[in-house]
């Protein structure tokens, strides 16, 4: 199955080290077999390996094996010493890769023959780690079936217990304060263990050995309920209060892993109106959780491929097809056939639905628009007193913010489109050896990048980063990871925007330091990240496709065909210039840009009116913009377009939120089929910009006449949207063919924002395919600006390569 790779792809960690300060010695049963021929080896791991139950799954295969030897670790990861029978060797190094437990990732074995000791018995021996460490910290992972059949089961000592958990599940990264991974520098400090809990954690046999967040109703954190004014509730079982209230129609906010979830019924309208006026939150689709797999099922068309993904131990919201009668409130999705689902990952969570009353439960992020998501109890009380009607709180501090990770299947294979919990701050690789470095990303979607060697780590999803609290969010993540990492950065890598908040902090930090600064172009950045994903030096044709980037004429970009290496772009190709009328406010309100478009392709200012349902005062208004070319910043985003062809095609004046516009036409193409009826729908290179070093210019006056051509002649809106999406495609994998004839370069790299659009994706892939081209697509990060800074990290490593010294 293609994408399981992919997962691994996505989940592949730097070299770890288990952290044995302790003196502990642990020492399995001797050898019964001293008979026999034996020999000895020792074996290097490398991979996750820590925090995930490594250690007593050795331990328990060499007592297994009868075999003699230590696991100890190093700097370069796990190394193990065995003695005894060869067959037996063999056999365990077979069911360590095959039986590895759930969450280790093994990437490289490699043995070596050694002299025989004199030793009788396995132990776990204490390490002494040397020279720079690349201890991390394993990501969040959702509860276990051991840990789930504990938690339902009345006879289990851990009975409904919210906060079980073992080496194979619960909380890590969010509930790490600094490495060494250990429990003193986790928020379990505060909860010492009981009797029991001590015994498993010090028990090398028991699936909780060293589970740093292990505990019980003994000696564990405790949850309770408060009402919005932060007054408890005294209720001798929150959870099922909790329940009932939710059933009742009250919004709750329920602490959880990485942040507090808004909670509501996901069947009940007037409650789910209900949250998104208290929450400002129109339109913009809303996550929910449900019980299990069958119950996802009965809300949603699943693929084989969707399935898989929502049981991954990241857990993430899965964007899916959904039914058409569900029972899901109207108000979760409003105009797009898609819900974002997801199953329960924190035992919190699966109590909740363990209730058969409770179908689907909307679980959003507990914050205003893209402000950090809350987590802290004091914080929650005050931002959310307004939204909540009552708290299901606990007393287990989240010490890392880390949203909820959002997916899709693209084209067969998952694609990030929000990186957060289950997958930071795994590692991904990098193409270049890069010395210590910052890439601090773009504007919206904020995620940085901390570079060291051959790995970059991303940070967990920032959102915009547009106010103090972003900033401080992204302030602390950093000082965070770069501790966790122990990378202090001697290069920063931001974007070409002078005006982004992370541009003016990049140059700040670095002047207050002195340290190197690296520019990168937004776009060139795009398609860099998707190259080092696939380990691509280049040239390759780089189809940079989004909403908005800062290019190096001072325009805004978005519609590209770029021969990238990694250290440098050619401009190709782009789409036609277009003012923006009003700047942002175009992007809010996009019947803005469907005049300007309209204007620009040659219809008279009276039909550009009557197309996009403007008053005479706004088409007086944009006229005069456009003409003066005033508060009309000049575009070539594809992203705009959509916006454009959606204002037009659906009559969507404004959007509540990003892309808005462009999802509703993406979804009400679905109803079509993939191929084209009108070729007038495909831009055309016709000309060159002399301006732009002889980058060639997209041309898209015709496809707007045979759009409206096609709408006033009663064409279904379905099928006018499958053509521009068929048409869009064509002109760029025509594009890329002339790119080819001129070049000679046969690989293309999709990327930007509008990669998100699955039948674009869908299309510009198999198009490009049977013209002959090697498509690549991001599978690691995501195409938006959320892989920005990925892509930043892997230019400037490319750079610094080639001049080390400034
Ligand atoms: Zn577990
Ligand atoms: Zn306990
Ligand atoms: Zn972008």
């Amino acid at each position: 199955m293609p994408h399981r790779q992919v997962y691994v792809g996505i989940r592949f960690v730097l070299t770890l080290c288990l952290n044995l300060r302790r003196a502990t010695v642990l020492t399995a049963s001797p050898l019964s077999d001293p008979g026999l021929p034996a020999v000895r080896k020792s074996i290097r791991v490398c991979g996750v390996v820590q925090g995930v139950g490594f250690r007593p799954f050795v331990y328990r295969l060499a007592g297994e094996e009868r075999l003699a030897g230590f696991i100890g670790n190093d700097t370069d990861g796990v190394i193990i010493e065995l003695q005894g029978p060869e067959s037996g060797i063999e056999s365990f190094l077979n069911r360590l890769t095959s039986e590895t437990p759930p969450l280790a990732r093994i990437d490289s074995v490699s043995t070596a023959n050694l002299p025989l000791a004199s030793e009788t018995t396995f132990r776990i021996i204490a390490s002494e780690i040397h020279g720079s460490v690349s201890t991390g910290i394993p990501a969040d992972a959702a509860t276990c079936s051991d840990c789930l059949r504990e938690l339902l089961d009345p006879t289990d000592r851990r009975y409904r217990y919210p906060f079980l958990n073992c080496t194979n599940c619960g909380p890590r990264f969010t509930i790490t304060r600094r490495i060494p991974y250990d429990r003193p520098q986790t928020s379990m400090a505060v909860f010492p263990m009981c009797r029991e809990c001590q015994a498993e954690y010090d028990d090398p046999l028991n699936r909780r050995f060293h589970a740093q967040p292990n505990a019980c109703w003994q000696c564990g954190p405790r949850v309770w309920i408060e009402s919005a004014d932060g007054s408890r509730i005294e209720s001798s079982d929150p959870v099922t209060e909790t329940i009932d209230r939710l059933l009742f129609g009250e919004i709750l906010a329920i602490k959880g892993i990485g942040g507090f979830h808004l909670a509501v019924d996901a069947t009940n309208e007037a409650a789910v109106e209900r949250l998104r006026d208290r929450k400002h939150r129109y339109g913009k689709p809303l996550a929910i959780m449900v019980r299990d797999l069958d119950a996802a099922r009965a809300i949603c068309e699943l693929t084989a491929d969707e399935e898989v993904l929502l049981q991954t131990s990241a857990r993430p919201i899965v964007l899916s097809h959904a039914r058409s009668a569900l029972g899901i409130a109207p108000a979760v999705a409003p105009g797009i056939p898609w819900l974002g689902i997801y199953l329960p990952y924190a035992p919190l969570q699966h109590l909740l639905f363990s209730d058969t009353r409770v179908k689907a439960l909307v679980m959003t992020s507990a914050n205003l628009s893209e402000e950090p998501i809350a987590i802290e109890n004091e914080e929650a009380r005050v931002r959310l007193g307004n939204i909540a009607d009552g708290f299901l709180m606990h007393n287990r501090d989240i010490l890392q913010r880390c949203d909820d990770s959002v997916t899709s299947i693209v084209d067969g294979a998952p694609q990030l489109i929000r990186r957060a919990r289950g997958y930071v701050p795994y590692a991904i690789p990098l193409p270049i050896e890069a010395p210590p470095l910052l890439a601090v990303g773009g504007h919206l979607k904020n995620v940085f990048t901390l570079a060291r060697s051959k790995f970059a780590y991303q940070s967990q999803h920032l959102g915009d980063l547009e106010n103090p609290t972003s900033l401080d969010f992204f302030e602390h993540s950093l000082a965070h990871l770069s501790h966790t990492f122990e990378i202090e950065p001697e290069t920063i890598v931001h974007d070409l925007h002078p005006g982004y908040l992370s541009t003016n902090w990049a140059k700040r930090h670095a002047g207050e330091r002195n340290l190197r600064l690296i520019v990168v172009q937004h776009h060139h950045a795009h398609v860099a990240a998707c190259m080092a994903e696939h380990a691509l030096a280049g040239p390759v044709i780089g189809l940079s496709l989004d909403g908005t980037g800062y290019g190096t004429d001072g325009r805004i970009w978005g519609g590209e065909v770029l021969i990238c290496k990694l250290d440098r772009f050619d401009r190709f190709a782009h789409l036609d210039y277009v003012p923006m009328p009003g700047g942002e406010a175009a992007i809010r309100e996009p019947w803005r840009m469907a005049f300007a478009h309209l204007i620009e392709a040659g219809f008279v200012e009276h039909e550009a009116r009557e197309l996009t349902g403007a008053t005479d005062h706004e088409s007086r208004l944009l006229s005069r913009m456009i003409e003066r070319g005033v508060n009309a910043p000049l575009t070539s985003s594809l992203g705009r377009l959509f916006d454009a062809a959606a204002a037009v095609i659906l009559r969507r004046r404004k959007v509540d939120y990003d892309a808005q516009a462009a999802i509703e036409l993406e979804g009400i193409a679905r109803l079509e089929a993939d191929s084209l009826s009108r070729y007038e729908y495909v831009p055309e290179l016709t000309a060159v910009d002399p301006g732009q070093g002889g980058s060639r210019v997209m041309t898209i006056a015709h496809l707007w006449r045979a759009l409206v051509d096609d709408l006033r002649a009663g064409v279904t809106q379905a099928k006018i949207a499958a053509n521009f999406h068929a048409g869009i495609a064509e002109g760029f994998i025509r594009a890329a063919a002339n790119a080819r004839e001129s070049n000679g370069i046969t690989q293309v790299v999709l990327s930007g924002g509008c990669m998100h659009n699955r039948r674009l994706a869908r299309l510009l892939r198999s198009g490009l395919e049977e013209q002959g081209f090697k498509v690549f697509q991001h599978r690691q990060v995501s195409p938006g600006d959320g892989g920005l800074s990925y892509g930043q990290a892997a230019v400037a490593a490319a750079i610094l390569e080639k001049e080390p010294t400034r």
